[in-house]
């Protein structure tokens, strides 16, 4: 074959092939590559800085997205400059976007197969180590976030989520707009949303935000009342029944783990059961309940307890909101239910936060969208110990919504 034709297959602009090398055998392909005549356009690595003379001559190999059956290497000859301002220096050349020793186009393809697969996957498909895939993903999407538009801050989420036992808790800001989680910090207290405040946005910005979903977590409040006071508080359905399921689960574990071995045998897996809304149980699943309940009435008052709490957002005003929190409230008398006396103190105390559904419209759901999906990210990923990795993964996923989980269940 020509190198004219070996130079219009690889189709590096500005670059022509001068020698090729064909393993039958191995089932290898290498280019040597060069810049073709005329094109002396030298850009410092460092800076950006246009330079016109080379210092020097050097060579780099990186592997090339492959050719029909064989795995190709194309080496580039590079030029050194002397800039001003960064001394001796690699040239800047498009087709090398790291010092690592992939192409372009071959780390757009890893990071391509990664928004679908597992790095161990696709650490088995190019032939690369694992940790390998994960750099090139990481560099990937820090290139994909650095040159897109970042919408403005109008309506922000916060939620915490456990990463496990050695990251604990980690701070889950996100735009409740584009649905996209902005910023993780580690722990859950005041100082962490305040870092964000701090270091993520201008003063401007942090007055330009209006609403603030939130769990019912005093740090969260603190820190959003000190740095954008004009900003609603908003406590959201999903934080609230998250707590009301807490309360169905406190009362199960009260009624039938102290009182032996075989009411505990009567409630074993039947947590989820309890945590799920009656309208996505099946017959059977119901049937199941029910005799659940025959057997604990108290079990049975709280599952319904739960259920009717969720009524509560179909209110679009105030008042009405305000007495069905009220009745609610009052049904929990005479029932002996701590974990739900506990709940309603709960409410009460953040009972303006609550009311402020029906005064600012906020996109409800979001906030446990992005749970979801950060959730379904970390079982297919295991081990993100990189937390800015898991932020990129997670914007990446919901800028192009490939995944949009729907946390039915938990619901
Ligand atoms: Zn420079």
């Amino acid at each position: 074959m020509r190198r004219d034709d070996w130079s219009k297959i690889l189709g590096w602009p500005g670059y022509q092939v001068y020698r090729d090398e064909i393993d039958q055998k191995a089932k290898t392909l290498k280019l040597w590559v060069r810049r073709k005549r005329g094109n002396r356009r030298l850009i410092c690595s460092g800076c950006g800085r246009r330079i016109t003379d080379p210092a020097d001559i050097t060579e780099r190999e990186v592997r090339d997205l492959p050719c029909f059956q064989y795995r190709t290497t194309v080496v580039i000859e590079l030029y050194r400059v002397r800039c001003p301002d960064c001394g001796l220096k690699i040239e800047k050349v498009d087709q090398l976007p790291s010092k690592a020793p992939f192409s372009k186009r071959f780390e757009e393809a890893v990071g391509e197969a990664c928004e679908s697969a597992s790095a161990r996957r696709v650490a088995k498909q190019f032939g690369l180590a694992e940790s390998t895939v994960r750099a090139i993903d990481l560099r990937y999407l820090e290139r994909w976030n650095a040159q897109r538009a970042k919408p403005a801050l109008q309506q922000m989420g916060v939620d915490e989520i456990y990463l496990g036992k050695t990251t604990k808790f980690v701070t889950v800001v996100s735009n409740l707009e584009t649905g996209e989680p902005l910023w993780f910090g580690r722990e859950r207290k005041k100082e962490t949303l305040d870092e964000f405040f701090r270091t993520q946005l201008s003063r401007r910005q942090r007055q330009r935000i209006e609403a603030a979903c939130v769990d019912m977590w005093e740090p969260y409040k603190a820190s959003i009342q000190e740095w954008s006071p004009n900003c609603a508080i908003v406590y959201d359905k999903f934080h609230i029944m998250q707590h009301a399921n807490q309360a169905v689960d406190e009362v199960r574990r009260a009624e039938f783990f102290r009182k032996g071995a075989r009411m505990r045998g009567v409630v074993k897996g039947k947590r989820w059961l309890l945590l799920t809304r009656w309208v996505h149980l099946t017959a059977d699943k119901r049937q199941q309940l029910n005799h659940l309940f025959a057997l604990n009435r108290r079990l049975m008052k709280a599952y319904l307890l739960k259920e009717s709490l969720e009524r509560l957002w179909t209110y679009t005003y105030e008042g009405a909101m305000r007495r069905y929190l009220k009745s609610w409230t009052l049904q929990l008398r005479w029932q002996r239910l701590p974990a739900f006396e506990k709940l309603a103190h709960l409410l009460i105390d953040h009972l303006d936060g609550i009311l402020n559904y029906c005064r600012v419209k906020v996109r409800f759901g979001v906030v446990e969208a992005i749970n979801g999906n950060i959730k379904t990210l970390l079982r297919r990923g295991r081990g993100y110990k990189n937390l800015r990795y898991l932020l990129l993964k997670a914007q990446r996923m919901a800028v192009t919504k490939t995944e949009f989980v729907l946390f039915r269940k938990a619901a």
